[in-house]
C-alpha cells in the first residue's frame, strides 16, 4: 500500500516535471523541487503556526513566506525556462529563516539544528558548486552569530562552546555528504545520458543498415530472376513461376500451353556477324514476343536461343494465331548492326493438355518435342505435339 502511494506520487511529480519547457537536468531539479514542496509547505505550516501560538510572530512570517513562496515558485517553474532564479529566491527566504532561528536558537538551541536541511536542499537544488556556496553561507552566518551577544538587536541564544564546535563539524560534514551526493547523482545521469544517446545513435544506424539490406536483397532477387541481356525471365524463374500456375490449373482442371521458340541457325548468324550482332538479335526477338503475346501470357529465356512461352486457359487456335502472327513478326523484322542487315526466322514447337493429367516437366519434353519436328521438316513454322 505504502509501495503504491510512492509510486504514484513519483509518477505524478516525474509527469508534472516532464511537462515544463526545460532540459532534462532542469526537470530533475524540478522534481526535487516538488519533493521539497510536498514535505516543506506542512512543515513550515505547523511550524509558523505553533511558533505564533508561543509568540514568535517573525518564525511565523518567515515559514508562511516560505511555504506560499514554494508554492508560487511551482506556478512559475513550469512557464520559464530558467528556474535558478526561482530556487535562489526560495532559498534567500528559507535562509533567513534559518538564520533567524540559528540567532534565536529556541528551546535549548535546538532550532539551529534546522540548518543541517539547508545543504541537502540547496545541493540538490543547485547542484555541487552553487549548493556548496549556499551551504558555506549559512555556516558563515552560523560562526558569525555563535560570536555575536545580539545581532539587529535581537538576543543571540547563549550557546555552550562544546555545542558551537559540534554544530560546524556535522554540519560541515552534512555539506560535504550532500556535495558529494549530488555530485554522483549528476556524474550517473550524465552517464546514462551518453549511453542513451549512443545506443540511440547505433539504432538509427541499425535501422539504416537494414533498409539498405532489405532494398539490396530485392534488387538481388530481381537481379536472380531476370535475364541480363533480354530483361526478361530467366529459365529459373520461368519455370518456378510456371509451376505456380500448373498448380492453379490443376485445380481447376483448365487447359495451359507450353509453346517452345528457337532461332533457326542462329549459330551461323553468330558466325557471320559476330556474338554482339547475336545478342542483337537476341534482344529483337524478345521484342516481338512481347509485342504479339497479351500480357497475361508468361515468356522466358530458358536457354541460349531458347524461350519458352506458356499460355493459360486460351484456346488452341488463338494461341496458333498468336504464335503465327509472332513467327511473321521475326521473319519480317530485320536487325541492323554495324550498316549491315540481319534477318533470321524461329520454330515453335506447342503442346497443350489439362493439368494434372501430365506434369510442367512433361509438358516441355512434348513441346521440345513438337519444336524438333518443326526444326526436321524445314524450320520457320510452328509444330503441334498431338
Ligand atoms: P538450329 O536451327 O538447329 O537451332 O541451329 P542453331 O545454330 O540455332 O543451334 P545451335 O544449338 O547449333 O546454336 C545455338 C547458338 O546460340 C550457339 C551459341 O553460341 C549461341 N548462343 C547461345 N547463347 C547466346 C547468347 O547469349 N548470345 C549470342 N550471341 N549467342 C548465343
Ligand atoms: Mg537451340
Ligand atoms: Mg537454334
Amino acid at each position: 500500500m505504502v509501495k503504491e502511494v510512492f509510486t504514484w506520487i513519483n509518477s505524478k511529480i516525474k509527469t508534472f516535471a516532464a511537462s515544463a519547457p526545460v532540459s532534462l537536468e532542469e526537470k530533475i531539479r524540478l522534481q526535487h523541487y516538488i519533493i521539497f514542496m510536498i514535505l516543506g509547505i506542512p512543515t513550515m505550516c505547523i511550524f509558523g503556526v505553533s511558533n505564533l501560538l508561543k509568540g514568535n510572530n517573525l518564525i511565523f512570517v518567515f515559514a508562511i513566506a516560505s511555504a506560499f513562496g514554494l508554492i508560487a515558485g511551482l506556478a512559475l517553474l513550469r512557464k520559464i525556462k530558467k528556474g535558478y532564479w526561482v530556487y535562489r529566491s526560495n532559498a534567500l527566504l528559507f535562509v533567513c529563516l534559518i538564520s533567524y532561528m540559528i540567532i534565536i536558537g529556541g528551546d535549548d538551541g535546538s532550532k539551529a539544528l534546522w540548518a543541517y536541511t539547508i545543504p541537502l536542499i540547496c545541493c540538490f537544488l543547485f547542484g555541487t558548486k552553487e549548493g556548496g556556496m549556499w551551504s558555506s553561507l549559512v555556516m558563515v552566518i552560523a560562526i558569525f552569530t555563535f560570536s555575536q551577544s545580539t545581532i539587529f538587536s535581537i538576543e543571540v541564544h547563549n550557546y555552550p562552546p562544546s555545542f558551537q564546535v559540534r554544530f560546524i563539524i556535522t554540519y560541515v560534514f552534512c555539506t560535504i555528504i550532500s556535495m558529494w551526493l549530488e555530485h554522483s547523482r549528476n556524474f550517473f545521469l550524465k552517464q546514462s545520458e551518453a549511453s542513451g544517446a549512443d545506443l540511440i545513435k547505433k539504432h538509427t544506424k541499425l535501422k539504416e543498415e537494414i533498409k539498405y539490406r532489405k532494398k539490396l536483397e530485392k534488387e538481388l532477387i530481381t537481379i536472380a530472376r531476370i535475364d541480363k541481356l533480354t530483361g526478361i525471365l530467366n529459365r529459373g524463374a520461368f519455370f518456378s513461376t510456371a509451376e505456380k500456375e500448373w498448380a492453379k490449373h490443376a485445380r481447376n482442371s483448365k487447359p495451359l500451353s507450353f509453346a517452345v521458340l528457337d532461332i533457326d541457325h542462329f549459330k551461323t548468324i553468330n558466325d557471320q556477324f559476330g556474338h554482339p550482332a547475336g545478342d542483337d538479335v537476341l534482344i529483337n526477338i524478345t521484342r516481338c514476343c512481347i509485342n504479339s503475346i497479351r500480357s497475361f501470357d508468361m515468356f522466358g529465356r530458358i536457354g541460349g536461343e531458347e524461350f519458352a512461352l506458356l499460355f493459360a486457359e486460351t484456346e488452341l487456335d488463338v494461341i496458333k494465331s498468336v504464335l503465327e502472327r509472332l513467327r511473321l513478326a521475326v521473319e519480317s523484322t530485320s536487325v541492323e548492326y554495324e550498316g549491315k542487315l540481319i534477318t533470321c526466322t524461329i520454330s515453335i514447337g506447342l503442346y497443350t493438355v489439362i493439368p494434372p493429367n501430365e506434369t510442367l516437366t512433361e509438358m516441355y519434353k512434348k513441346a521440345d518435342c513438337a519444336l524438333y519436328q518443326a526444326k526436321n521438316s524445314g524450320r520457320n513454322k510452328t509444330f503441334i505435339y498431338r
